[in-house]
């Protein structure tokens, strides 16, 4: 294909991606297919001579989108959202073209510099103290990573570093020794990294990955499955009467399950007056924020207030992924860091091939020492196209009244007591429910089976898409209103059928 076939494949493609969002309700949320439908519809051989781009677009309604689901359809409730918007697409688009593998600032400087102005860009927007900024006191800074179990695992492998630089003193354990190599391997055998029972599994898989102790501590509805400050100093007692050393923590502002979020004034007191290892003295708790879906919702001056973001100027690192609400499409999770030399001590690996003027000098940032892998994409292009696109007044619009259809959708539950039971929420236009019953005397086991049925009933609709959880053994449905083309008539469609599906299920 030459420029001239680009350019002409190129209109046809977008011609029929706008088309595909003009008619995105008419389809079914989730695909129908059936396992290995593809093998059958493909050759099994790749072809020997290349074929035209109009054969190959015909493919995608054929044979691809039957096998979609349409995370951006009005009707997806599910999870939470893989956001994305045109401007975000039309990012993509460019930093394709532009492909290189920009691990240095050397390897495009544009590509290192636009990221860390957008990244300071947005730490403005969601309000987050300015430890986190590059241009900030303690030379912290932002970057993106791919997924926020990405960012998990990352500043994971930051904290075990700075744990054992701050713990294994060089004096008596002297750089490159056998006794240094030792006390290090007897150290990690009883690091110990920490999250909840509501935070995502992300952080204990970061565990397993780097080969550290993992310990969830319980949260329930009593605390509305938040972790507060003395279950936090409970816990870390608990563990060090058993000689584990706890390293690190994952606080979540709101958990995939609830959108619960976390005690930050009670963890950072509970911290400040830790006995052995007291928050900024050597060997203290790195705390890392995961804010990976209501992070976006920092956008609104009222939510930063209501979650005391100030507070994280206290912890280590925090992460938010605009793939998941904030109109940029994935990847683009954003990782904060408080001092950049904690990720750059434990990932910078020199090798004589990526040595370079620009990066000895020491006036640029090469974005490999922040990160697990070397190559990147040109990632921040989408963010700044939205960010320029929507303005700070169109995101806060946006969140808004996404936040407002949930609690639409809240009120809607709440009009039909002898139907649902409101578990949670609404919450970062996230509400938890099930089928109401207890007061007549339905036990648990009954109220799990039904709910569960109205959760199959309305799935099978088609038209809408819920997914589930289970909180303290009760089965519950998670409705979730923050999908881009999700408007009140879809919300208000998705109640009709959720109260057929009940009416019917309890009836029954
Ligand atoms: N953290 C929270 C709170 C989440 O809800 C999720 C996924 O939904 C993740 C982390 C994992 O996100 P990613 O797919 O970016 O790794």
């Amino acid at each position: 294909m030459d420029s001239q076939g680009f350019r002409e494949a190129a209109a046809t493609a977008i011609d029929e991606i706008a088309g595909y969002y003009d008619n995105l309700d008419d389809r079914n949320v989730v695909s129908t297919v059936e396992p290995g439908y593809l093998r059958k519809l493909l050759p099994s051989e790749a072809p020997v001579e290349g074929e035209e781009w109009t054969d190959i677009q015909k493919d995608i309604e054929g044979k691809i989108l039957p096998g979609i689901t349409h995370w951006q359809h009005p009707g997806f409730h599910a999870f939470f959202p893989c956001a994305t918007s045109f401007p975000s697409i039309l990012g993509e688009l460019y930093s394709a073209a532009l492909s290189g593998a920009c691990f240095n600032w050397i390897c495009s400087p544009a590509v290192t510099e636009l990221e860390t102005i957008v990244l300071d860009w947005l730490a403005k927007v969601l309000g987050l103290p300015e430890c986190y900024l590059s241009t900030g006191p303690t030379r912290g800074g932002g970057v993106i990573q791919g997924s926020a179990s990405e960012a998990v695992l990352t500043a994971m492998v930051a904290a075990r570093d700075k744990y054992l630089r701050e713990t294994v003193p060089l004096e008596q354990f002297p750089e490159g020794s056998e006794a240094r190599e030792d006390a290090i391997a007897h150290k990690r055998s009883k690091m110990v990294a920490l999250a909840t029972t509501a935070t995502h599994s992300s952080t204990k898989k970061a565990a397993i990955i780097l080969g550290v102790r993992f310990h969830t501590i319980p949260v329930h509805a009593d605390t509305n499955y938040s972790l507060t400050g003395p279950v936090l100093a409970k816990t870390l007692a608990d563990l060090r009467a058993r000689g584990l050393e706890p390293f690190f923590m994952t606080a979540t502002l709101g958990t995939t399950d609830t959108c619960a979020v976390d005690d930050f004034a009670g963890i950072v007191s509970t911290l400040k007056s830790d006995p052995v290892h007291p928050a900024g003295s050597p060997g203290e708790l790195w705390v890392h924020i995961d804010a990976a879906y209501a992070g976006s919702a920092l956008v609104l001056p009222s939510v930063q207030e209501q979650v005391s973001i100030s507070l994280i100027e206290n912890f280590h690192s925090f992460d938010m992924n605009m793939h998941k609400w904030l109109l940029t499409n994935f990847d683009a999770s954003c990782l904060y860091v408080r001092d950049r030399n904690w990720f750059i001590q434990a990932l910078t690996i020199n090798q004589a091939v990526y040595g370079n003027k620009a990066s000895e000098g020491g006036l640029v940032t090469d974005y490999r020492e922040w990160q697990i892998p070397l190559g990147r994409r040109f990632r921040s292009l989408k963010i700044w196209f939205v960010l320029r696109s929507y303005g700070v007044k169109g995101l806060q619009e946006y969140i808004s009244r996404t936040i407002k259809l949930g609690e639409e959708f809240a009120d809607q539950l709440k009009s039909r007591p002898d139907l649902f039971e409101i578990l949670t929420g609404p919450s970062f236009a996230l509400t938890v429910f099930r089928v109401a019953g207890k007061e007549q005397g339905k036990s648990e086991e009954e109220l799990n089976a039904l709910t569960k049925a109205v959760c199959e009933k309305i799935n099978a609709s088609g038209r809408m898409w819920v997914t589930s959880t289970v909180l303290d053994g009760r089965f519950a449905i998670r409705m979730v209103t923050s999908v881009r083309t999700t408007e009140k008539e879809h919300v208000d469609r998705a109640w009709k059928i959720l109260v057929e599906a009940a009416e019917e299920v309890l009836k029954a």
